[in-house]
């Protein structure tokens, strides 16, 4: 398991306003599609992952066209999360899953250096160790999920135990057959106990691009530390890994913790949509910086007392 946390810091940016004790009010880009409604999964459909383009890129014709558009959105969820980590009230946990090499190291790269590093965490899942293999499957799990006004982000997940587990019957079918309804009764708590929204990012590639991403970490010396032999054999199991995801999709897409299929050949594309769609998701949130629980003009004077000592001295 990866752990990854940075120090806080503590620049709101000024270009958004941020209305005190009141819901954050934020400029709304003009004329951008709704990357939320076209990519969910809506609960209890059936998708089709060969009917999902994974090279599709919108109104966008190039990365220099979507990029201020992407800087744009992460300025916003900055200042989201911001107010988020204030109230203390809501937390949210971001689920990235796909083939190797789908982009999802890429994902957080974009997402963690565009927030505030405080209250925000990066969680990723290997294989299970020995100690976590004597659980349930959730164990090592449940710790890692956001607390009140925390942004978490699992880089692969519990998912992986209806997904590698399945495709290479590291488990029996009936028992990882039951882990759908196990996972949508675990996401059901996170949200009623303690505030939690769950997005769900499956990153689409096309089997060509993930052969060319192999190709780039081979000819890439910066890149080389990331080829591995597991990568080509997890690619002979590519159509069971599709029949996988799309049974994930099917059984545990829901209002609460929704999934998303994002076309990811183009990687800035899908910086695009994910970072749109936890723009929304936060803003939906209806969050508000809380009222100071001291008391200001008191504390105000405390300030006047202590300036003038320090000009007289
Ligand atoms: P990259 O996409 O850059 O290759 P990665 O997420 O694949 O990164 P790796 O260290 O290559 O990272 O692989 C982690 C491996 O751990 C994956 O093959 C994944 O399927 C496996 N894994 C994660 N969770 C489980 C699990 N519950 N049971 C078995 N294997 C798991
Ligand atoms: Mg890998």
């Amino acid at each position: 398991m990866m752990l990854c946390e940075t120090q806080p810091r503590t620049v709101i940016p000024d270009a958004i306003p941020i209305t005190i004790n009141s819901p954050v009010t934020l400029e709304k880009p003009s004329n951008e599609p709704d990357f939320f409604e076209k990519f969910i999964v809506e609960p209890g459909t059936r998708v089709k992952l060969n009917e999902i383009d994974p090279s599709y890129k919108g109104k966008y014709e190039s990365e220099a066209q979507a990029l201020p558009a992407v800087s744009a959105l992460l300025q916003t969820i900055d200042t989201l999360h911001y107010v988020m980590h204030a109230e203390k009230k809501n937390s949210l946990l971001i689920v990235l899953q796909g083939m190797d090499a789908g982009g999802k190291d890429g994902v957080v790269r974009r997402i963690v250096t565009g927030v505030n590093p405080a209250g925000c965490r990066v969680i990723g899942f290997k294989q299970p160790t020995a100690e976590e293999l004597k659980h349930d499957f959730l164990w090592r799990v449940h710790q890692h999920v956001p607390g009140k006004g925390e942004v978490v982000i699992f880089n692969r997940s519990h998912y992986e135990d209806v997904l590698v587990v399945r495709v290479h019957q590291l488990a029996p079918a009936h028992v990882y057959s039951k882990r759908y309804d196990t996972i949508n009764n675990f996401e059901q708590l996170l949200m009623q106990e303690n505030d939690t929204m769950v997005l769900k990012f499956l990153l689409h590639i096309s089997k060509e691009e993930q052969l060319m991403r192999f190709k780039h970490r081979l000819e890439d010396p910066t890149r080389r530390w990331k080829v591995s032999e597991s990568d080509y054999k997890e690619r002979e199991y590519w159509d069971d890994y599709i029949k996988a995801f799309e049974d994930m999709l099917h059984r545990t897409s829901t209002r609460h913790a929704p999934w998303f299929v994002i076309p990811s050949n183009h990687k800035w594309f899908r910086d695009l949509a994910v970072s749109q769609i936890i723009m929304r998701t936060l803003e939906d949130l209806n969050m508000k910086i809380p009222a100071p629980a001291v008391d200001i003009a008191r504390i105000r004077n405390r300030y006047h007392a202590a300036e003038l000592k320090a000009k007289a001295s």
